[in-house]
């Protein structure tokens, strides 16, 4: 059955098994903008319902300190990214207004944060939060200071991390949690391997992610030269995970299991994303959910149905076309699709309904 528009539930993001079939289009431009088309709308939106977490436990606005980093962001990525590993979208400390205190290998200033906080697809089909403090190479004292306000509220950092199954790798390798961010360390959630729905990343990744939020904010501060806010960010989730919800309820002998086992489920953070704003419209790139981009993709040959230019040979990028156009009532029918490139598909948005195809 094809998922019509009528149908189509707009808070559902989903991804398939066959999503990850994506990573692996032959042709690295089309490859990229697939990637691009298909990922970022719904790892924005996801995104988006991590952000409303962020707000939830800290009280702390995070589109209002941080920019929203994309990767592959520019067409220059595919270029020199010759096997794109992943796609992410994540957040950055934004400005760039003031030399930072952290230094480059050179030993000149930053201008902006090396902490990066992601949502990361990787080319297997899996979703995972990656925090990761040090995008770049940065000095050691700069590590020093994130690593001591680390360690200076470690009781609760540590168990919050193994809490939410947080673990440390360097390229690969897993170390010990506690005293990785003094070395190159990323810190990682679980691997969610396609498919999943968003029951289960709001169980299995929003809490990493509002959890790690806490660290992404110490770089910022250190960074600015202010200092660490993480004691009271973490009392501020242990606060926010313990508060009760429906009725009072007292100290009592089942508080303690009552608020780990809160702070565990996410469902106290906001399921849904009313009240947020404009989400990315996912509903263009409903056709491509069911692998059938890929569908045409083959059956054209990889080929410009317009012009016959081939995506790995002649490098250009390819778009799946609807010949009858949806505002015309076309479907997603295979036989209402056709492989066209940019240019083409540029060219034929204004004389609608062309069928380049003999078919
Ligand atoms: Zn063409």
């Amino acid at each position: 059955m094809i998922p019509t528009a009528a149908s189509a539930d707009p808070d559902e993001i989903a991804f398939e098994a066959i999503d990850a079939e994506i990573f692996r289009i032959p042709d690295l431009k089309t490859r990229l903008n697939v990637l691009q088309n298909y990922f970022f709308p719904r790892l924005e939106r996801l995104l988006r319902l991590f952000a409303e977490g962020v707000r939830t436990a800290y009280g702390i606005d995070p589109y209002e300190h941080m920019t929203v980093a994309y990767r592959p962001a520019h067409r220059k990525d595919a270029v020199r990214v010759k096997d794109l590993g992943e796609v992410y979208i994540g957040l950055t400390p934004g400005r760039g207004d003031v030399p930072l205190h952290v230094l480059h290998d050179d030993g000149t200033a930053f201008k902006y944060s090396p902490s990066y906080l992601l949502i990361v697809v990787n080319s297997e089909g899996a979703l995972q939060i990656v925090f990761r403090p040090y995008y770049y190479a940065v000095d050691q004292a700069f590590r020093e200071r994130f690593e001591a306000a680390v360690e200076e509220c470690w009781d609760s950092i540590g168990a919050l991390m193994e809490m939410t199954r947080i673990a440390a790798d360097v390229a690969g390798s897993w170390i010990p949690l506690r005293g990785s961010l003094l070395g190159p360390c990323q810190w990682t959630s679980p691997l969610i391997h396609f498919p999943v729905s968003e029951s289960a990343w709001l169980g299995l990744l929003s809490f990493p992610f509002v959890a790690l939020y806490s660290l992404l904010d110490t770089g910022a501060r250190l960074a600015r030269g202010e200092n660490s806010r993480l004691p009271e960010l973490i009392e501020a989730l242990k606060a926010n995970a313990e508060e009760p919800t429906d009725q009072e309820v007292g100290p009592g002998p089942d508080e303690e299991e009552k608020s780990v086992r809160t702070a565990a489920e996410p469902s106290a953070l906001p399921a849904g994303d009313d009240g947020s704003p404009v989400l990315p419209e996912l509903d263009s790139y409903r056709m491509i959910r069911d692998g059938k981009w890929y569908q045409i993709l083959a059956r054209d040959n990889f080929t410009c149905c317009g012009c016959r230019r081939s995506g790995p040979k002649d490098g250009v990028v390819l778009h799946v076309d609807h010949i009858l156009p949806r505002s015309k009532g076309g479907t997603d029918e295979v036989a209402n699709l056709q492989t066209l490139c940019a240019k083409c598909n540029l060219g034929k948005s204004n004389r609608d309904n062309t069928r380049l195809t003999q078919a």
